[in-house]
Parts: C-alpha cells; sequence; structure tokens
C-alpha cells in the first residue's frame, strides 16, 4: 500500500498494509489521534484505496477511481460529520447514512463512508450507527475518526479496527513543515515540531497563525510564575491561554522540555532539550531536585487530562493550582 502525504507511523501504515495488500478492507476502521495528525489525510487515503481499480499497490493514483479520489469527486466516496464539537453528529445525520448505505456503489467495488470527528457523535446516533456496523452490506466500508478511542461507545470500539495515529520523530516533521511552509528556517522548524509535541498539522497551523511564536514568549515566563512566590504572575499569563486549546497543548509541551532541563541541570548534568537553557538554568535554582521531578511528572499527567474533553477555562485553573502545588508554592 502507498502513503503519500502521510508521514511517518510506521507500526499503523505496516497493519493497514497488510489488510490492503491482501485485497481485504475491514468493514470499519476507526483512527484515533490527536488534531493535526493526519487523521483525515490517512482516512482518505484508505478510501482512495477502496476504490482503486489498479492491479498493482494501492492507491495507484493514475487510475480513473483515484484520481476522481483525489479531486474529492468520487460518487462512493462519502464524507459526514459534525463540525467538531461536543455532540454536534446527530442521529439524523446517521439515518441519512443509512438509507444510502445498502444502495450499491455507482462505479467503484466498494463505497466509502468517513465520518470525521466521531467522538461528537450523540449515544443515539452511535446507537444507529452500530446496527449497521453489526451486519454491513459486503460493500460497505466505513472510516471513523476521532480523539481517543475511549470517546466511543464500547460496542462501536469493539466492531471497529483501531489504528493510532500520532507523533512523528523530529526529522520527519522538520522536512514535513517546511515542505508546506518553505518560507520556514530549519531552526523554526526544529523548534515548532517540538512546541507542538511532533504533530505536523498543529505545528503548521502554529506557524501560520501565530500560536507558534505566542508559545515561545510566553512559555518560559508561564514556567518561571510557577516557581514565583506568589500566583499572580501564573493567573495573568495563564489567562491569554484561557480560550485557546492550541496555545495551551504548545505551552504544556514546552513545559514539559523545560522542567526536564531544569531537573538535569539540578541534578549535576548538562541538558538542553528546551529552546530556553537560560529559563531551564534560573528554575533549576530556585527548586528543588523532587520540586522539579514533581513539576514533570504533573505536567505529563495534564497532557493526558486533555482528552477528557475538559471545559478549557476550567483546566487553566487546574492547571494553574496543579503546578503551583508540584513545586510547593
Ligand atoms: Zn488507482
Amino acid at each position: 500500500m502507498r502513503f503519500i502525504g502521510f508521514e511517518g507511523n510506521q507500526d499503523t501504515k505496516n497493519l493497514l498494509s497488510s489488510f490492503v495488500d491482501r485485497g481485504r478492507i475491514p468493514h470499519a476502521i476507526l483512527i484515533e489521534g490527536p488534531q493535526g495528525s493526519g487523521r483525515r489525510t490517512l482516512a482518505k487515503i484508505i478510501a482512495q484505496a477502496a476504490v482503486c481499480s489498479s492491479g498493482d499497490e494501492k492507491p495507484c493514483g493514475v487510475c480513473s477511481h483515484c484520481r476522481k479520489a483525489l479531486s474529492g469527486n468520487h460518487p462512493d466516496i462519502i464524507l459526514a460529520g459534525g463540525d467538531g464539537s461536543s455532540r454536534s453528529f446527530h442521529i439524523d445525520a446517521v439515518r441519512q447514512l443509512r438509507e444510502s448505505a445498502y444502495i450499491l456503489p455507482n462505479e467503484a467495488e466498494h463505497k466509502v463512508f468517513i465520518l470525521a470527528g466521531a467522538e461528537g457523535m450523540t449515544e443515539q446516533a452511535q446507537n444507529a450507527l452500530l446496527k449497521i456496523l453489526e451486519e454491513p452490506p459486503k460493500h460497505l466500508i466505513f472510516i471513523l475518526t476521532c480523539e481517543s478511542r475511549s470517546q466511543l461507545l464500547p460496542t462501536i470500539q469493539s466492531r471497529t479496527v483501531c489504528l493510532t495515529v500520532g507523533a512523528v520523530d523530529v526529522d520527519l516533521a522538520v522536512n514535513a513543515i517546511m515542505r508546506i511552509l518553505p518560507e520556514t528556517s530549519p531552526e523554526e522548524a526544529r523548534q515548532a515540531a517540538a512546541v507542538f509535541g511532533g504533530i505536523i498539522g498543529q505545528a503548521v497551523n502554529g506557524i501560520s497563525d501565530g500560536t507558534f511564536k505566542q508559545v515561545v514568549g510566553l512559555a518560559p515566563q508561564i514556567a518561571l510564575a510557577v516557581a514565583a512566590p506568589n500566583e499572580i504572575d501564573l493567573l495573568r499569563l495563564t489567562g491569554k491561554i484561557e480560550k485557546d486549546k492550541a496555545a495551551c497543548d504548545g505551552v504544556l509541551n514546552t513545559l514539559s522540555l523545560i522542567f526536564r532541563d531544569a531537573l538535569v541541570l539540578r541534578s549535576g548534568y548538562n541538558s538542553s532539550i528546551s529552546s530556553s537553557p537560560d529559563t531551564a538554568a534560573s528554575i533549576s535554582k530556585l527548586l528543588t531536585k523532587g520540586q522539579l521531578a514533581a513539576l514533570v511528572e504533573e505536567v505529563d499527567r495534564l497532557k493526558r487530562a486533555r482528552l477528557s474533553n475538559m471545559n478549557q477555562t476550567l483546566f487553566v485553573t487546574l492547571m494553574c493550582s496543579r503546578l503551583r502545588e508540584a513545586a510547593g508554592r
């Protein structure tokens, strides 16, 4: 199988190839991963492979099915989904899909439904979908995308083949960022890859919309404010990311690198995985080894808590109090 435009994630590619190369694409595939990790790109590649008429490696990219799929005009590839927000994907949308699900494909061997943002499906919508997944017609393939499989009903999870996509190696991320945004310098691309945790789409968006610059300026100040005698600076600084999920994620990734550097320095070694060595050095003098280790752990815990879909303002409040506590403040 060929994966043009989808970087890294080799385990996922191997698993998918093992199905597609034998001509056995699963009837229901769930792609989980953070925003910007290429979930939709991968879904479209699988859909293209499902309609491709080549007898060789799929998708071939040149047959009439592939050309229509690439231009977004294949009648047997149907995109559906909510707007990504919670409960925006209703039962009516699934009912509409069900009506056309049992009609044979127009031209290809398969009919593919891509359901993006499946975490926005109401429970009713998921149960309606389940009815189709229980006895799918032979020609039908469902591809669902979401942040985490845990956001869907266990009955849906158990009827899908789950593929996980995520961060890619720094070098791959740097190359992809510079290909998409040619005016970016290698240094800037490397830093953006770190700030956005190796998620190419987030790094590209972050550079384009200014979030990257904001995070690079803000994160070292927030790191210092965590260790400050009183909470005022931390509240003022985090107020700037109170409504911005992408910036908040970038700040968490950067804090993780700064606190790790500070911990290594405090332990008597040299380290510079963060791009703020001066900040890390200052913090290593303000906090104990135990407090720095607690901060590294706490930032990891906060990053995992992002999957719970907590309200952004509440999350920032929680973040401030947890970080202050870990720093013994
Ligand atoms: Zn083809």
